[in-house]
């Protein structure tokens, strides 16, 4: 009782104490002369959590965040499933460090191209790079270009309203889709095709995707992975709302759960619950009231394991279409997280009419100027610090790989402040000379034609997509083109 009133300072609360505070060691502050002006590239989790963090731990700094889009909030808007509104509440967060007099939002900057990286560094003491994973990683097998194939990443774009992915048109008329990868971008899709329609209505799902949606005629959706059970990449959360999900019904296959349950008393506690769910699923005989709901469904999905694709099968009749998929049977070398899928020589066709490949992001170079590890695609870099380039950092997927929810992404954005920091204090990173900061960057975008949106801008493109949505029982209806948000913007 004696200690309950006082705060134990271990390492991380006495830092995170002194970055709230913007306070050394010593307890005196001890900024440079001029205030540091940073700029971050990329508005999405990554970039407002890192400007968020900077702003608090110093309040002499300021923070430029500049957007390719017109429209903030990256993959919040542009990733996360329609039917997750409880996930976008980052969003209010966001805004308020937007809000905030020391950050300004240039939305419709597409650095790499409108600005370089170098034009930045010039203008800014520090460069922070949070420009995500805008690639999408191939499956690298022949026919993977045929129509009715198509990337996890315009497929979530297409439903999301991402403007480069509205023509996207998916043919939705077959009745079976698979879907290569079993992460939660996989169960994301699988729960958008196979909802009923009433649920996405309620949604900020774009119109015109719902519309594609009402007349699809998918009725059975197969998530295909390469490993087995006890290594899928999805979670419990996603895999019960499958097996919740109205009017569908579970088609797993008995020979791939064999030696699964022995295994569960091994398994950390989390994989523990979802292995036990995808069991229960597989190999229970459910009780009366479920074995009713599943005789009543008329949609079906189903996890597939030990499968890997190898070719894309084309449609005889129309060979530019896609007719179905030949996936290699595998077997497991080694056990846990760390197990290899090693190929046993059988193959297997499954017919369909669409494929989805959901095997992950990728982060593209966008600046010659900036190092990057085409292997990994990523930017090297030491807890945030890009390698070999003074200045320069970077947060969010651009550093640790498309990997982690958006928590993660804060953790991570927090780390790159640290280092930043640090720098700052070292004098590593020299803010001892003033810089122009946007004043350099506006008149460079005003001589190229490019007219920036502010964050009030977006305000307005926000307040008329959910006045759009208001008047269809729908929490917004976002715009679809780059155009028509530049006209609301007042551009
Ligand atoms: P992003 O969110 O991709 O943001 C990068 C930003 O940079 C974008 O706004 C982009 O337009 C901008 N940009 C790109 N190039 C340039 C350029 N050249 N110049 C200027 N700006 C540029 N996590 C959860 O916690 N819950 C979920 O439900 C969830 N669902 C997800 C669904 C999907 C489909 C995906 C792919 C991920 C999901 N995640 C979810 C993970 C979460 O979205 C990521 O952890 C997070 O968005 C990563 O943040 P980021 O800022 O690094 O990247
Ligand atoms: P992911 O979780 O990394 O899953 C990728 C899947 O693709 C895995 O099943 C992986 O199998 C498979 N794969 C990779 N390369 C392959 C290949 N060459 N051939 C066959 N299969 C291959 O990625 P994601 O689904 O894109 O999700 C990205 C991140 O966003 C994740 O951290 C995820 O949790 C997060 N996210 C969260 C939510 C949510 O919280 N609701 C929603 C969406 C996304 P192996 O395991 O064998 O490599």
């Amino acid at each position: 009782m004696l200690f309950s009133g006082l705060k134990v300072w271990t390492s991380r609360s006495l830092w995170i104490h002194r970055l709230h505070e913007g306070i050394n060691g010593g307890g005196k502050a001890r900024y440079s002369s001029c205030s540091p002006k940073v700029c971050i590239v990329g508005g999405g989790p990554a970039g407002f959590y890192t400007a968020q963090h900077l702003i608090k731990a110093r309040p002499d700094v300021t923070v430029d965040i500049y957007e390719r889009l017109p429209v903030p909030f990256g993959l919040v808007r542009f990733g996360v499933a329609p039917d997750h509104p409880e996930v976008k509440n980052v969003i209010n967060a966001f805004t308020q460090t937007a809000r905030r007099e020391r950050c300004s939002f240039y939305g419709n900057v597409n650095v790499g191209k409108d600005l370089s990286v170098t034009e930045l560094q010039e203008a800014y003491h520090a460069v922070v790079l949070s420009y995500g994973a805008e690639g999408n990683r191939r499956m690298g097998v022949p026919g993977e270009d045929l129509s009715g194939v198509y990337s996890a990443k315009d497929f979530v774009g297409w439903y999301n309203g991402l403007p480069s992915c509205r023509e996207l048109g998916p043919d939705l008329s077959c009745e079976t889709a698979v879907i290569l990868g079993q992460g939660n971008v996989a169960l994301d899709i699988a729960r958008v095709l196979l909802s009923p329609i009433d649920l996405l209505k309620k949604t900020d799902i774009t119109q015109p995707a719902l519309e594609v949606l009402e007349e699809s005629r998918v009725r059975r959706v197969l998530i295909v992975g390469r490993r087995g059970p006890t290594q899928i990449a999805g979670t419990v959360k996603e895999v019960r709302e499958m097996v919740n999900l109205p009017n569908t019904r579970p088609d797993m296959l008995a020979s791939d759960f064999e030696g699964v349950k022995e295994a569960l008393k091994d398994l950390p506690r989390p994989r523990k619950r979802l292995t036990e769910l995808m069991l229960k699923t597989a190999m229970e005989t459910p009780g009366e009231k479920e074995h009713e709901r599943r005789e009543k469904a008329s949609r079906v999905w189903g996890l597939r394991f030990y499968r890997s694709p190898v070719e894309i099968l084309a449609d005889p009749q129309r060979s530019s279409r896609t007719a179905g998929i030949r996936l290699a049977v595998n077997k497991l070398e080694g056990s846990g997280e760390e197990a290899r899928a090693v190929l046993t020589g059988e193959m297997e066709d499954v017919s369909c009419g669409l494929i989805i490949s959901s095997i992950g992001y990728k982060s593209l170079s966008i600046d010659p100027s900036v190092p990057f590890d085409s292997h990994r695609s990523i930017v090297p870099n030491n807890m945030g610090r890009i390698q070999e380039a003074p200045g320069l950092y970077c947060s969010g997927w651009l550093k640790t790989g498309p990997t982690g929810v958006i928590a993660t992404t804060l953790n991570n954005s927090f780390d790159t402040v640290r280092s930043m920091l640090e720098d700052m204090d070292s004098g590593t990173l020299n803010t001892s000379a003033a810089k122009p900061g946007s004043q350099s960057t506006n008149a460079l975008l005003e001589n190229r034609g490019v007219k920036p949106v502010t964050f009030s801008e977006w305000e307005k493109i926000d307040s008329e997509e959910v006045r759009r949505g208001a008047a269809i029982g729908k929490p917004r209806e976002k715009l679809l083109t780059v155009e028509e948000m530049l006209q609301l913007a007042g551009k």
